[in-house]
């Protein structure tokens, strides 16, 4: 049997500088396979005398192989990532854990709440979405970020507004005097949504304070909790639950997340 920490290895094909602490690679195996994951996976990103990290993935399914991933600086491995040039080598273990229900939530409403970084997976699944808009029903986008300067793929966010049926409000913390669009949490504007609570399925993705607030909105919007989806991100080492580094309880996020079903997880206190 192959290891599991076998890495295959993918060169850097492009780099996009979103804002000043997040940039797109775009990654090509140096095989020709596809890297076969589903929106709301992650991929094991290692550099050679740096470390490894868990990081999602960013592109949708691609038939071709492939992939992006938007990557933040925050420490030793992330810093010397966004080092790295073009023709650059990384290695890359997965894809791993559970992604996003596209399927399940075909013909449904879609509402998707993300909190700054938390668009970087919601990205994969509005593009899954996207190229198969016909299947789904009203496409709902609230995206809260600190300042107007986070905000991550402003010209896609641009295309999507232009979407029929794609309603995209974006909402700052820290307005600057140029800044004309929304302000305040995300949660300001659940209220204001006309919601067919029996024909909506939400996803929300976004930093832990995030979780609370947004589920008792969606509660107040009658939306059942098995029509609740998130992703729980967990400090975690292999990826493979293995070093129960991500685990609550039973429960090792990196396998049997980090998409979970609300009415799944609301047992594990400790998760929201
Ligand atoms: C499933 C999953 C998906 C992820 N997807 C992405 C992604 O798409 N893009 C992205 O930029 N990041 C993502 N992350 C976070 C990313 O894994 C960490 O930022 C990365 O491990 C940092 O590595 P580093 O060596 O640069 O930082 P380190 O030097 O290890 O740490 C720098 C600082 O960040 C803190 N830190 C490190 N990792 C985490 C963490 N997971 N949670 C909270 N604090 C942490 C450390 O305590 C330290 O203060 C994801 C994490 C998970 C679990």
């Amino acid at each position: 049997m192959e290891s599991p920490y076998l890495l295959r290895q993918a060169r850097i094909e492009r780099i996009t500088r979103l804002t000043e602490k997040e940039r797109l690679f775009r990654l090509v195996f140096e095989d020709d396979k596809t890297l076969g994951h589903v929106p709301g996976q992650f991929i094991m990103l290692s550099i050679f005398g740096a470390g490894e990290a868990p990081i999602s993935v960013s592109s949708p399914p691609d038939t071709r192989n492939e992939f992006e991933i938007c990557v933040r600086v925050v420490g030793s491995l992330t810093n010397v990532l966004h080092t790295l040039l073009k023709g650059s080598t990384v290695g890359i273990r997965g894809p791993y854990g559970k992604g996003f229900p596209v399927k399940e939530i075909e013909n449904k409403d879609i509402l998707l709440i993300a909190g700054g970084i938390g668009l970087v997976p919601m990205r994969s699944l509005i593009k899954t979405i996207l190229l198969k808009r016909g299947a789904y029903g009203r496409i709902t986008l609230l995206y809260g970020v600190k300042s107007p300067e986070d905000i991550l793929f402003k010209d896609e966010l641009d295309e999507w507004s232009k979407v029929p049926d794609f309603d995209l409000r974006i909402t700052v913390d820290k307005p600057h005097p140029l800044w004309k669009g929304h302000t305040g949490v995300v949660t300001r504007y659940l209220p204001e949504l006309k919601i067919d609570a029996e024909r909506t399925a939400a996803v929300i993705v976004g930093p832990p304070v995030m979780y609370k607030y947004v589920i008792m909105g969606l509660g107040e919007k009658r939306i059942a909790g098995h029509e609740i989806f998130l992703s729980l991100e967990r400090r975690m080492k292999c990826g493979i639950g293995k070093c129960g580094h991500c685990q609550i309880n039973s429960v090792y996020i990196c396998q049997e997340g980090p998409v979970f079903r609300l009415s799944d997880i609301r047992r594990l206190r400790e998760a929201i």
